[in-house]
């Protein structure tokens, strides 16, 4: 993960940290407002009670005074004992009613001063009252009046409606400034719940929105973290086959190192590539000495579109280009006339021209079927081509062919007659102690002949030297195809020949002998547009183990042989042996 996306989704959680946090303070701070508004709800509602208390109170204070008042002058004017019971009754009352407000009241300075006035009207006013009363029973009704018109009574009872309608209205006034303060603390209460219910709220949204995004990140990442991974695994892959690719290569080189014949070269090719390429199968196409024809020589492996043999040089892209030529058919490309497209069985295949010092000496040529999977993978997404790989195998098979054909060049220059093709003198020595030896080991005979043209001097004389030429390898023929695969034929000088026959008994090397003569004898020579005369040919026969046991004796015998059959006439076969 870059560091870039690390500070991103690290930003993110810290925002979504900050909008919870501030989203949870807000609610905390509206559930607080609201516990408190209650409470303060609760405290107003006690405090209103107790005003309402109060102000009935004040109302039946009054009304106890007002009734005290009128049973007294009522009982003045009427003398109804009834209403001077009233008047009595009412006095206790008045009395309960102004203790339970002193003490309503004494938490308000003001109101309290005022109950205490109050208070002293009436006790003053209830006072007076009495001593009408007094009077009225001890001196009678005019008395009585008299006292009425010079007591206060009228005043005080107009004071005492004064004070308490003042008391009255400061209740309600307090209680209106309650009511509104409490309106007040009630709306504002309110409209902080609302905005903050519409902060929190938004900042939750917030909060949401970065969950979706960090998690949208977070997917994000994850998707780039397994595309990386899947990356490092694919080079890991690649490097691991890189290895393995060297290690094979240079194992396929040190082979081809010790390869003897182009067989074996192409065997090991063969293993080489179905191990690194084993999806392909394949075929290694040599040109012909003539250059117009390419012959398959090796195949290996399934091949999904198998190539024609031989294939003409212009039919092929690789050999035409001298490079590579590649063929996938999910892409359209074009096939190598030797190949052609079968649309029933779409393949991937590529030819690689086997070039070695400049010269192009054949071709490699790889196919296999494209697959379902293969058929899948989008271009941009399939696994790199193998192409390099097979381009260095060829590379190397190049160099190991031309290195044998350039051995094979210098070996029979080393061992072969150029005029004949057939052996000379020293691979003779060579081989005759190799064959002795090995039918010595088995127990087996072996049959020596040596062959002289007659007269060849004579002939070179008459025909001229090319004469001569045309015939010695006409010879050459005829003593190759009388010969066996294990025999080997040989120019030991001049017109003088050898033919060496392993495990050959001498009668059926006296056989083989006659056969080559009576063959020579009838051998029809043409030189430059004219028919030269027939030759002849004298061989004389030797024999291991009857005539010698080493090459030395051998070759003296079968020259004796030789030399006896020239004095015998010529045209003849001599065994060696007594004579
Ligand atoms: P004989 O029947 O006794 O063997 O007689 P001859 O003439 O064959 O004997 P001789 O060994 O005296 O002559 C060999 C001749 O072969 C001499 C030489 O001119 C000829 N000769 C040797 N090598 C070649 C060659 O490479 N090409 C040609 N054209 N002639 C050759
Ligand atoms: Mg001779
Ligand atoms: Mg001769």
């Amino acid at each position: 993960m870059s560091f870039k996306l690390a500070k991103t989704l690290f930003d993110s959680r810290l925002m979504i940290f900050l909008g919870l946090a501030a989203a949870s303070f807000i609610l905390v701070q509206v559930g607080y407002s609201v516990s408190e508004r209650s409470q303060a709800y609760v405290e107003d509602s006690h405090w209103l009670d107790r005003t309402h208390e109060n102000l009935s109170l004040i109302q039946s204070l009054y009304a106890a005074i007002k009734d005290a008042e009128s049973a007294q002058r009522g009982f003045l004017l009427t003398g109804t004992s009834e209403l001077e019971d009233e008047f009595f009754a009412a006095i206790p009352r008045v009395h309960g009613l102004v203790a339970r407000l002193e003490q309503a009241l004494a938490d308000n300075p003001e109101q309290s001063e005022r109950m205490r006035a109050l208070k002293a009207a009436t006790q003053s006013r209830l006072d007076i009252a009495m001593d009408i009363l007094r009077r009225y029973r001890e001196h009678g009704f005019d008395s009585a009046r008299e006292e009425v018109s010079k007591s206060e009574g009228k005043r005080l009872m107009t004071e005492i409606a004064e004070i308490s309608d003042v008391m009255q209205s400061e209740e309600r006034r307090e209680l209106a400034e309650r009511n509104r303060s409490s309106e007040n603390s009630l709306r504002r209460l309110q409209s902080q719940t609302i905005l903050g219910i519409l902060i929190s709220g938004g900042l939750l949204l917030l909060v949401f929105a970065g969950i979706l995004r960090e998690n949208a990140q977070r997917r994000r990442a994850e998707r780039t973290a397994g595309r990386i991974n899947a990356q490092l695994e694919e080079s890991v892959a690649q490097l691991r086959r890189a290895g393995t690719d060297t290690r094979e290569l240079s194992q396929y080189a040190g082979m081809l190192q010790s390869c003897r014949s182009v067989d074996e070269a192409l065997t090991v090719t063969a293993d080489t590539f179905h191990r690194l390429l084993p999806a392909f199968g394949g075929s290694v196409f040599l040109l012909r000495p003539s250059r117009d024809l390419a012959e398959r020589v090796l195949d290996w492996g399934e091949q999904a579109l198998p190539s024609e043999a031989p294939v003409p040089t212009a039919d092929c892209w690789a050999l035409r280009r001298g490079q590579p030529h590649s063929v996938d058919d999910r892409d359209g490309d074009t096939h190598c006339a030797h190949a052609p497209r079968d649309p029933d069985h779409p393949a991937i295949a590529v030819c690689v021209p086997i070039t070695a010092h400049g010269e192009t000496i054949g071709f490699v040529y790889l196919s296999r079927a494209v697959t379902d999977a293969d058929r899948d993978i989008p271009p941009e997404k399939r696994p790199p081509s193998r192409r390099e790989i097979a381009a260095a195998l060829v590379e190397q098979l190049a160099l190991a062919l031309s290195n044998l054909k350039l051995q094979d060049t210098l070996r029979s220059q080393s061992i072969r007659d150029s005029l004949t093709g057939l052996f000379n003198r020293r691979y003779l020595e060579e081989s005759l102690q190799r064959e002795l030896a090995r039918c010595e080991r088995r127990g087996r005979p072996l049959a020596l002949l040596m062959l002289d043209v007659d007269h060849f001097k004579q002939f070179n004389d008459q025909h001229g030297h090319d004469g001569g030429d045309a015939v010695l390898s006409r010879f050459a023929q005829v003593l190759t195809a009388h010969s066996r695969h294990e025999d080997i034929a040989c120019r030991y000088g001049g017109e003088e020949f050898t033919l060496i026959l392993p495990e050959m008994p001498p009668d059926g090397g006296a056989a083989r002998a006659e056969e080559i003569r009576a063959a020579v004898e009838a051998m029809v020579v043409d030189n430059n547009g004219r028919r030269l005369p027939p030759v002849t040919v004298s061989i004389g026969l030797s024999s291991y183990p009857s005539d010698g046991t080493d090459p030395s004796s051998l070759l003296r015998a079968a020259d004796a042989a030789l030399y006896r059959a020239k004095q015998s006439g010529r045209n003849r076969v001599v065994a060696a042996g007594p004579r």
